[in-house]
């Protein structure tokens, strides 16, 4: 039940957020953030009617999607991805938001032609320039999209990023209207296999700032499933 109300409240929050801004509510998609949290719970949101889920650990989600199925919902790789893994993440993920290298990105192209898919995924923008986290700089994320373009089993369709925790999520808004401007540069260089429809952005804390920003992607997962 709780689970159930929570994602009732956040789908509300959302609504609210996007008329807000004049967007429509139906061009963002929630995505419930189950890491670390067991398979009955996401089973639970499957059948509170929630699509979209989001997992960060390859061998962690490997287990729950065998068991729940490939089919039962839609499934976002959010957390960072090794090369050598990207084999798993071809296989079970539906879109790949972590891209941040063009060495990367050749991997999973070279995983997606093996088994004959072309692979969804978005690039990872590190939009604080913060030492800890994956993503691209700012100043590479062009080159990045330019020579990732190329690959033919890629499909580039938008920008992730993850600011920094603020406890006033306003403070998280100009990272939000940064990605945004980067994803219109990329939109304007009319790459092959690239279009700029997606912004994965927002978390618990900050996602109806990110959806009055644009986001078409919010990633949610404590407000969802409670503290990990
Ligand atoms: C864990 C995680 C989330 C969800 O964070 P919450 O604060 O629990 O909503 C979103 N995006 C990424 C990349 C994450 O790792």
């Amino acid at each position: 039940m709780q689970i159930q109300s929570n994602l009732k409240k956040i789908r509300d929050d959302i609504r609210a957020a996007a008329q807000k801004s004049g967007w429509d509510p139906s061009r963002v998609t929630l995505i419930a953030v189950s890491k670390r949290k067991p398979r009955d719970m996401i089973q639970q949101a499957i059948d509170a009617g929630q699509r979209d889920f989001g997992e960060n650990y390859i061998q962690e989600a490997m287990e729950k999607i065998d068991i729940l199925g490939r089919k039962s919902a839609i499934w976002h790789f959010i957390g960072h991805l090794q090369s050598n893994k990207a084999k798993f993440a071809v296989k079970y993920f539906d879109l790949i938001h972590t891209v941040d290298t063009v060495k990367l990105a050749g991997e999973i192209n070279r995983q997606a032609r093996k088994i004959g898919k072309i692979q969804e995924i978005l690039l990872q923008v590190n939009i604080a320039r913060e030492t800890t986290k994956s993503g691209a700089e700012e100043n590479e994320i062009i080159d990045i999209a330019k020579q990732a373009g190329q690959f033919d089993h890629l499909h580039i369709s938008g920008l992730m990023c993850m600011p920094p925790f603020f406890d006033d999520p306003e403070d998280a808004r100009i990272y939000f209207k940064r990605l945004k401007q980067i994803s219109e540069n990329i939109e304007r260089l009319n790459l092959p296999h690239t279009d700029m429809t997606h912004l994965s952005m927002g978390m618990s804390n900050d996602f109806t700032v990110a959806v009055e920003e644009g986001a078409t992607l919010v990633r949610v997962g404590t407000a969802i499933f409670g503290a990990r």
